[in-house]
């Protein structure tokens, strides 16, 4: 198994080669496939597995294959629950978007808005943010997300342990019906199955 074997274009595959990345793990291996034909996935798996790279890396390749964006709307959210995991997951999607034409940027709370909105201002493609902050800078008409096209909820069981159950349903309100969900949770309580049942349409489940 090789990552030119699951389909992913020369601009990332020069990226991850760059990381030193030599095989997929299990996790990239099976998440990539069905994440690349447009499908919703529902995936276990703990960090320290490879998932960031396995939803990032065809969601990229997704958002480099679309038209090209004048406007650069926001087309993809990534959703974390801290503001460590949203700079860690960002600097991934910093590292595999380098020879693409990507922009991306970072928003969390607990420091001043104005670098965030300024960046946003300049059009981004991916945007990774924690809960609190996204609905502030929505609800002061800063950021817009009717354009997503992709939607990632990332470590899922945390977010819900913090509490940001109704953060959540709040931010399915702001994007579009029609879009790909992918979501990634190292447990699964009947609350995840629940939250999973009202966000993915028709997933297809991988563990890592
Ligand atoms: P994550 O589970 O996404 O936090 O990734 C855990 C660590 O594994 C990170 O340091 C990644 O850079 C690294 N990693 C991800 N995918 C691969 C791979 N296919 N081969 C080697 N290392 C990887």
């Amino acid at each position: 198994m090789s990552f030119k074997s699951l389909g992913l274009s020369e601009p990332l595959l020069k990226a991850i080669s760059k990381k030193g990345y030599e095989t997929p793990s299990p996790i990239q291996a099976k998440a990539i496939p069905p994440v690349l034909e447009g499908k919703d996935v529902l995936a276990s798996a703990q960090t320290g597995t490879g998932k960031t790279a396995g939803f990032t890396l065809p969601m990229l390749h997704h958002l480099s294959k679309g038209p090209e964006q004048r406007h650069r709307p926001v087309r993809a959210l990534i959703l974390t629950p801290t503001r460590e995991l949203a700079a860690q997951v960002h600097a991934n999607v910093k590292e595999y978007s380098e020879f693409l034409n990507i922009r991306s940027a970072v928003i969390f709370g607990g420091v001043n808005q104005k670098p965030q909105v300024a960046k946003i201002r300049q059009g981004i493609d991916v945007l990774v943010a924690t809960p609190g902050r996204l609905i502030d800078l929505e609800n002061q008409g800063l950021l817009s997300l009717k354009r997503v096209e992709i939607f990632v909820l990332d470590e899922a069981d945390r977010m819900l342990d913090m509490g940001f159950l109704r953060d959540i349903e709040r931010i399915m309100k702001l994007i579009p019906n029609k879009r790909q969900n992918l979501m990634f949770s190292a447990t699964f309580s009947k609350d995840i199955k629940k939250l999973a049942y009202s966000i993915l349409n028709n997933p297809v489940q991988v563990e890592a």
